[in-house]
């Protein structure tokens, strides 16, 4: 089994359920005490969300680019960022690392291609939604969807319960109808499915419970993890049709 880094703390919260998915993976895979090889790196995120808003993704990339070496030197053999919108450095991440990236967005187009379906909402951060080389580029060009975002009503929810709410561990019924009501809005204008593209919105929307697909990043981006972990073929080595 291979060694994996995780690079995470954004938020914590997501990154306790990348934990317990990764190894809940390898477990049902290999059964008896098995459990997952990590190495993990949790930032602290209030300067990380700092950065964010003040547009300083050099700085956040700096700080995240020296956690993931010093994962590469506690023997990680691939890295896993715990969070969509961080995947906008995910390049200088993957360089200063030294090690192969998952990528999210790879993670979760496989997914939807594999469904079948190919247009398709996203919910994020303000900025997964609004700049396109963060998730939407790359799920385009690698696995040829077309990608709705919400109106900017709709983006401005979205992201304040992220960072209000979601990031403290705080899940509203409130904000779970609103997330419904973005989401409804979405499939009115043709979107075959939904991705949760911020890998905290599973804690409000559990895709099970739902009969419109929903597409978990976080879930899928574990799943790929732990396939690649055990050497199997993963869901991104398989070209869009
Ligand atoms: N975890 C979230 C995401 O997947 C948002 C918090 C962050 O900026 O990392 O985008």
């Amino acid at each position: 089994m291979k060694t994996l880094g995780l690079l995470g703390g954004m938020s914590w919260e997501s990154t306790a359920v990348y934990y317990r998915l990764l190894n809940q993976g390898v477990s049902r895979r290999l059964g008896g005490l098995h459990s997952a090889p990590l190495r993990i790196a949790s930032v602290d995120f209030a300067p990380v969300a700092q950065w964010q808003s003040a547009g300083q993704w050099a700085a956040a990339a700096q700080h995240l680019g020296a956690l993931g070496s010093g994962l590469w030197r506690a023997g990680a053999q691939g890295l896993v960022l715990a969070t969509n919108t961080m995947h906008k450095v995910a390049d200088t991440i993957e360089a200063a690392a030294g090690l192969p990236l998952l990528h999210i967005a790879d993670a979760t187009g496989a997914a939807i291609r594999a469904a079948g379906l190919s247009r398709v909402g996203l919910l994020g951060t303000r900025f997964t939604m609004e700049d396109s080389t963060i998730v939407i580029d790359r799920l385009r060009q690698r696995s040829g969807l077309e990608v709705l975002v919400p109106p900017a009503a709709d983006r401005a929810r979205v992201h304040a319960v992220i960072y209000d709410e979601l990031c403290r561990g705080v899940v509203s019924e409130a904000s779970r109808q609103a997330f419904l009501g973005v989401i409804d809005r979405l499939a009115a204008r043709g979107a075959q499915g939904v991705i949760l593209g911020c890998t905290e919105i599973s804690l409000l929307l559990d895709p099970a419970r739902h009969a419109f697909p929903l597409f978990d990043s976080t879930a899928l981006h574990a799943e790929a993890a732990v396939a690649w972990m055990l050497d199997e073929p993963t869901p991104t080595d398989r070209k869009p049709t």
